[in-house]
């Protein structure tokens, strides 16, 4: 799960990270109210979308910048207009863009230098990683790429958290010195309370700025979360915000089925992750192309696999249907009904081919022959994917 910079801020707030004072405006006329609120001059009005590069964006009405430094509460109600309620196209939106319908009005600060911090869970090491870097505001992949030199890594064991050498050593490694090397040492204990505090899987402040009053400052801030622990993290999912996300994945969470929407035709519905990847395989080793990734678990009911159903129908790429079932824990008879439920419920007009094996085969295969319902049946995984994309492209 992801949340938008404004959200972030209020995480700032309550774990003591230095960041420029910002309240979140949905109107012009609130962004007016908010920098007269803030009341200086020297402000920023930043688009609040899941999505970096925001600066260097372009708005499909041709506005440049999701990203403006203004003086006046007058400059702040002109630019949220010109933001609100349009698309920002980024490197990182794809050129679909990302409709904006908030706006953060910020403290400006003039910075002295920009750098990159992040902190983020390292699969390899099986520990946290610290990525400190002295190139900020820039793409990190590319100064990795082309001068890995300027990138500092340090590792947390998990076990006994960040130290104070390391945060010392992370701010030499920046260059940053006497009462600076104080702040960075704050700031990074608690980005880390904050990270480890609200499980997090990635934290990534670029940039993380000095000013030209020596203060250091987190300016930008992109959070991940482990969506395995949202359920102990309730005021981390309250800041959700699901029109960000794609309406196909919102809806399969509200079911507890694991879905990834794709680009091919042919939709998927499996249980186990592992098998739904050697379905997604088998389909273009025979020519066909996946439409989704979904894997219902090992403990679907008729409820979420119709649920399923629906939300592979509801996507009008997808041209046939392979249900991949392998009844371990799984009943193939609830399966069955589901699939049968789910195919009156929403008429299915599309080919259907089944796949079924394991507890209680028999008695689904029946349920499914006795249905009347056009399905053709498969006798094993290759059939299965041979079948469908027959089917599909034929
Ligand atoms: P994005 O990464 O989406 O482009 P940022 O928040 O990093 O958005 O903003 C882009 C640039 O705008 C930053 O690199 C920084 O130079 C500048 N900026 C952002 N916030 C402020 C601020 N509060 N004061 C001054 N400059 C800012
Ligand atoms: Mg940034």
């Amino acid at each position: 799960m992801n949340i938008h910079e404004y959200q972030a801020k209020q995480l700032f707030e309550k774990f003591g990270v230095a960041s420029p004072k910002g309240i979140v405006a949905s109107t012009a006329a609130e962004a007016g109210a908010a920098a007269r609120e803030i009341g200086q001059a020297g402000l920023v009005v930043k688009a609040q979308i899941h999505a970096g590069g925001r600066g260097k964006g372009t708005f499909k009405n041709g506005f440049k910048g999701g990203v403006h430094v203004i003086n006046t509460p007058e400059e702040a109600e002109d630019i949220a207009g010109k933001m609100l309620g349009q698309t920002l196209v980024t490197h990182q939106t794809g050129p679909e863009g990302k409709l904006v319908s908030k706006v953060l009005i910020a403290k400006s600060v003039n910075i002295k230098k920009e750098y990159y911090f992040a902190i983020l869970f390292d699969r390899v090491s099986s520990s946290h990683a610290i990525i400190a870097s002295t190139e900020g505001g820039m793409n990190i992949e590319e100064v990795a790429e082309k001068t890995p030199e300027k990138i500092t890594k340090e590792f947390i064991n998990p076990a006994i958290g960040l130290q104070g050498y390391q945060c010392r050593k992370l701010a030499a490694s920046l260059n940053l010195r006497g009462a600076l090397m104080n702040q960075a040492v704050k700031l990074f204990t608690a980005l880390w309370n904050l990270y480890l505090k609200s499980d997090c899987s990635l934290v990534e402040i670029n940039p993380l700025s000095v000013t030209d009053d020596d203060q250091l400052v987190a300016l930008d801030a992109k959070f991940n979360f482990d969506d395995n622990s949202l359920y102990r993290q309730k005021d981390v999912t309250a800041m959700r915000d699901t029109t960000e996300e794609d309406p196909r994945e919102v809806a399969a969470s509200e079911y507890g089925l694991n879905y990834i929407g794709l680009d091919g035709n042919i939709a998927c519905l499996v249980n186990g992750a592992g098998l739904a990847m050697s379905t997604m395989d088998i389909i273009k080793f025979h020519g066909g192309e996946p439409a989704n990734f979904l894997d219902v678990g090992g403990g679907a009911t008729k409820e979420q696999v119709t649920a399923a159903f629906k939300i592979i129908l509801g996507d009008p790429n997808v041209k046939g249907i392979l249900v991949n079932i392998f009844g371990g824990i799984m009943d193939c008879n609830i399966i069955a009904t589901g699939i049968i439920a789910a195919a009156q419920e929403v008429s299915l007009s599309i080919p259907l081919v089944v796949r079924l094996e394991g507890n209680n085969v028999e008695a689904g295969k029946a349920t499914l022959a006795s249905s009347g319902l056009k399905i053709t049946s498969a006798s094993d995984l290759t059939d299965a994917a041979q079948k469908i994309v027959a089917a599909v492209n034929g």
